[in-house]
């Protein structure tokens, strides 16, 4: 007996290109019959009209903060109530905790509501060992840093991740020499640019670089955020033209017209406005004391310098922009998730569901199966995961059900507490996760860890 059988699925198959039509029977956390299936289920599900997919795999965002909000699952709750199964948290080189403790907390906790996966942050590390944003690293320093990240890449980690933007005095040379030491093949890197908009097409080619000098696996982070600003076709044919080079080289990109980082960071130095074209009155604070409001010239150097964790959104992208990094031939869907003390963006609440909603039922910028292609598929085979990322006999049932018809984002950025809707099932390891907005059972994720991510191989 099956332990879920969903009837009358709409589902991707990525080898054919197409949406096909089936039954998909589950046994023991694993997809076991698609097709017309008649052995009889604990439970069934009808998915008629609905689209049953790969649960979402977010290859960019950032883990909980289990040092400064307790031990509560914020971010990750998020995800699953956006279809999200799988993620991968650690990017843009920050990191709260070692991999190590994280795993031992998720693990303490019974399970998280996703499954968890993490890169070492490389500016973190950077930090810890005493170096200011604009100081060059002493050769000796890389070594000792590139040292502590092989060993949370032992412990788990499936890579590092850098943000040049965030302390510009992170060489080039800096970057390759970390590189050259994580002698490993197969790790992943993501980078976050050194700069944006008129910067952009440096920054582009500078990671264009790293990617072919490293040969390892390279991740343009959140390029809508780096290129939006009049700069993304530019961006595209660059990054284009150099994945026919470089095949290991690819992006992420979320669907806002904002970016959000803490409003102490560097990218709020003078100047920015000039790059930007815009002024004081397009940055939004998102907690108190002055939650919700609007800068102006003396609020934005109050909050720098008095609150400079508090996070920040930065309405400086254009929507068309947006489009076009999304419906490219290339590159992921990925939230770039962060939330400080139950605020921010309301990316890590909306960014999947809004995709389906907005840009392939609405504007028809990209087709569903595309669109499904660059959150399930492609994350997948860019992080290992052999047994996820398709609906496949044998792989891991981690499924979401949606109405096509409905779903949409419902976080904004005044409030980004409020669910999508349209999502219907979220099944983890064979298990219902959500059902209609509400959660059943959120511990049924688990961290994986690049040593478990053998067993998938
Ligand atoms: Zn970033």
């Amino acid at each position: 007996m099956l332990d879920i059988l969903i009837k009358s699925a709409q589902y991707p198959d990525y080898e054919k290109g197409e949406m096909l039509n089936g039954d998909i029977g589950i046994k023991d956390g694993k997809i076991l019959k698609i097709g017309k299936v008649t052995e009889s289920a604990k439970q069934v599900i009808s998915a008629e009209g609905k689209v049953v997919s790969p649960g979402f795999i977010d290859i960019h965002m950032h883990e909980e903060d289990f040092i400064n909000e307790g031990e509560r699952y914020v971010i990750s709750e998020m995800m699953l109530k956006m279809g999200v199964t799988t993620c991968l948290g650690g990017n843009c080189g920050l990191q709260h905790q070692s991999v190590r403790s994280f795993k031992k907390t998720i693990s303490r906790l019974g399970g998280a509501p996703v499954n968890y996966m993490l890169l070492a942050g490389y500016n973190s590390m950077r930090t810890q060992a005493g170096m200011g944003r604009y100081e060059e690293t002493p050769e000796i320093l890389v070594s000792e840093i590139s040292k502590k990240i092989k060993k949370e890449i032992e412990d788990g980690a499936f890579g590092v991740s850098f943000g040049l933007e965030y302390d510009p005095g992170i060489t080039f040379d800096e970057v390759i020499k970390v590189l050259n030491e994580l002698t490993y093949d197969d790790i992943f890197v993501s980078m976050h640019y050194r700069e944006d908009s008129a910067g952009s097409s440096d920054a582009i080619r500078e990671m264009i670089e790293i990617a072919k000098v490293s040969k390892k696996k390279f991740q343009i982070s959140h390029l809508s955020s780096c290129s939006a600003m009049g700069q993304m076709k530019d961006a595209l044919k660059e990054i284009n033209d150099a994945i026919v080079e470089n095949p290991k080289l690819d992006y992420d990109t979320y669907p806002y017209n904002a970016f959000s980082t803490s409003i102490g960071s560097a990218v709020f130095n003078e100047g920015c406005f000039e790059r930007w074209n815009k002024s004081y009155e397009d940055i939004l604070l998102t907690d108190e004391p002055y939650k919700n409001c609007f800068c102006d010239k003396e609020l934005f150097v109050k909050a720098r310098s008095e609150h400079p964790q508090m996070l920040a959104v930065a309405f400086v992208m254009n929507e068309e922009e947006i489009s076009e990094a999304i419906s490219n031939p290339y590159g992921m869907i990925a939230s770039d998730g962060i939330i400080n003390n139950g605020n921010g963006h309301p990316r890590a609440a909306g960014t999947f569901p809004r995709v389906l909603g907005r840009y392939v039922r609405e504007t028809k910028c990209i087709s569903m199966i595309n669109a499904l292609r660059k959150m399930t598929f492609e994350p997948a085979k860019r992080l290992g995961l052999n047994q996820k990322g398709q609906i496949q006999e044998g792989f891991d049932a981690d499924l979401t059900i949606f109405d096509p018809k409905i779903i949409m984002d419902g976080a904004t950025f005044e409030d980004i507490t409020v669910a999508p809707i349209g999502i219907n099932f979220v099944l983890l390891n064979g298990s219902i996760a959500l059902k209609d907005g509400k959660l059943i059972n959120d511990r049924l994720g688990q961290f994986i860890s690049s040593e478990l991510k053998k067993n998938y191989t």
